[in-house]
């Protein structure tokens, strides 16, 4: 439907603002225009997974749908050209009107926007409310470096979520000791619910195959919500089938078995259609009704109110200077196997080809596998995140920056972790049942047939010992390191330049 020149409030929403309870009522009551774009060239700044482009312009060309059914007029702008060019020229035709936005979460869009308009009084700027804490309000706390657990005891008594007069449920702040589980062979976790492209989803494949047929990933078998209604069967299927053992199995990982016990709503969080506050008081009341054990509560609540808001008010406290952090001046490109899943690592194989089949795989085969492995590689951290912002469906900038630069990989020198996550084959061996069906073997430590992980491991721990004996966290590694024999170190030294120079790196 096209604007009416009477119109006299435009409302554009980003692709991941699809909720218009999150919006002032004041605006939505005034019955805005909305405005909804597809730029094709924002598209292209890197190689977005087709999962993750047709799940973002589905979902968007249902809710205007959906919109329009409810009685607002709807401009749905779609073409090459950039968002902020495509919205002004829309407004450039309605000199009339005044145009109202949310803060993009977006760093890129945001600052486009903002330039596009900032000196322009018929625009109003709306502040982004699909978060539950005001990064203002943190700002000066992150800059400095502000440790997670603080953050999110604060948010535990602000929000009351599992708060017993003023004491934590349960008598703890985490139960995370009883969440190390591995997998039972025996245990076959519920896939998550899936749901079938309907007209509108066939058309954005088609499209996404036809425009982007270079871009990461696989598009035979689309099976995301792409509806509000959808994502919350997607809500409820988790609540009544998985979540209870979400908790003991959280770090488990499994071959042909990707989901685990893990929601996959981050996908549906993350672009609005699912709203964290709904997801935590729904966990609430499966603890209140008995269905679910402490354990899994608080690691799922921890997930959101804890981790999710922390990393975001990270980002907006560091960026953009922290988009270029690379503390160890590593150089590589990520390697070929992140982008053809084919590799002699049972690990890496396994995480991968779920990556590119869904655009998905759980926390710990993104942090102790893939970021693990590239980072013992020394990969430049900054391709890495970018390849976690576009290879993941539920991947925005906010939430990769932080996870890559900051925790996983140590990029920006210790500001939001207080060490690099990495692990030998020991770690993985631990966790999930990969080791018994790989190549190379998960005992031995240096030679042919040795886990590449556990040299490389060691041999980052050598390369840096310096920084990291003043750490409390890694300095015992340094000491363990220092006790082996000459010639092991010689060898782990050795094998592991080989192995990195060796390593196939995409051009
Ligand atoms: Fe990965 Fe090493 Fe285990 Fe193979 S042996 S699956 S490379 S951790």
């Amino acid at each position: 439907t096209k604007l009416t020149s009477k119109q006299n409030t435009i409302l554009f929403i980003s692709s991941d603002q699809l909720l218009l309870t999150k919006f002032p009522e004041d605006i939505v009551r005034k019955s805005p225009a909305l405005v909804f774009i597809e730029s094709y060239s924002d598209a292209r700044t890197l190689p977005f997974h087709k999962q993750k482009l047709v799940f973002m312009w589905s979902a968007q060309r249902h809710f205007a749908k959906e919109c329009e059914e409810n009685g607002f007029k709807v401009n749905y702008l779609k073409g090459e050209e950039s968002t902020e060019v495509q919205l002004q020229h829309l407004f450039k035709d309605y000199p009339d009107a005044s145009l109202n936005y949310m803060e993009p979460a977006e760093w890129d869009l945001r600052e486009r926007l903002s330039k596009t308009f900032a000196s322009n009084d018929r625009v109003e700027v709306l502040k982004n409310s699909f978060f539950m804490s005001d990064p203002d309000e943190w700002k000066q706390k992150f800059s400095g470096g502000y440790v997670m657990e603080f953050f999110y005891r604060e948010m535990r008594k602000r929000t009351g979520y599992l708060m017993n007069s003023g004491k934590p449920e349960g008598g703890e702040w985490n139960f995370d000791k009883e969440n190390r589980k591995k997998l039972p062979k025996s245990n076959q976790p519920p896939k998550p619910v899936s749901f079938s492209p309907d007209n509108i989803t066939r058309e954005v494949i088609e499209l996404v195959e036809n425009k982007f047929p270079d871009h990461f990933g696989e598009l035979n078998d689309f099976r995301y919500a792409v509806t509000r209604k959808d994502a919350l069967i997607a809500m409820d299927n988790f609540f009544n089938h998985r979540f209870k053992d979400f908790g003991p199995f959280e770090d488990a990982m499994a071959v042909d078995k990707p989901h685990i016990y893990h929601s996959v709503l981050s996908v549906y969080m993350n672009n609005g259609l699912l709203t964290p506050q709904e997801l935590c008081e729904r966990a609430l009341t499966e603890f209140a009704n008995g269905n679910a054990p402490i354990n899994s509560v608080e690691g799922y609540i921890r997930q959101i109110i804890g981790w999710r808001e922390y990393i975001r008010n990270y980002y907006e406290a560091m960026m953009p200077q922290v988009r270029e952090a690379n503390t160890f001046g590593f150089k590589h490109r990520v390697p070929q196997s992140f982008w053809d899943g084919k590799s002699k690592m049972k690990c890496i194989s396994e995480c991968v080809k779920p990556v590119i089949e869904e655009g998905y795989s759980h926390h710990i085969p993104r942090l102790m596998v893939l970021s693990n492995y590239a980072n013992l590689t020394q990969t430049d951290p900054r391709e890495l995140f970018r390849w976690f912002w576009y290879a993941y469906v539920d991947a925005w900038e906010w939430v990769v920056l932080p996870n890559v630069l900051g925790m996983s990989t140590f990029a920006d020198g210790g500001k939001l972790a207080s060490k690099p996550y990495i692990a030998s084959g020991n770690y993985i061996n631990k966790m999930s049942d990969y080791c018994a069906h790989c190549s190379y073997s998960v005992s031995e430590k240096t030679g042919e047939k040795a886990c590449p992980l556990n040299y490389l491991y060691w041999n980052f721990i050598s390369n840096h010992k310096d920084a990291f004996m003043e750490n409390g966290r890694v300095s015992f590694m340094v000491n363990m390191y220092e006790k082996k024999p000459d010639q092991e170190k010689q060898t782990i030294a050795e094998e592991s330049e080989r192995y990195i120079e060796e390593l196939d790196r995409y051009l």
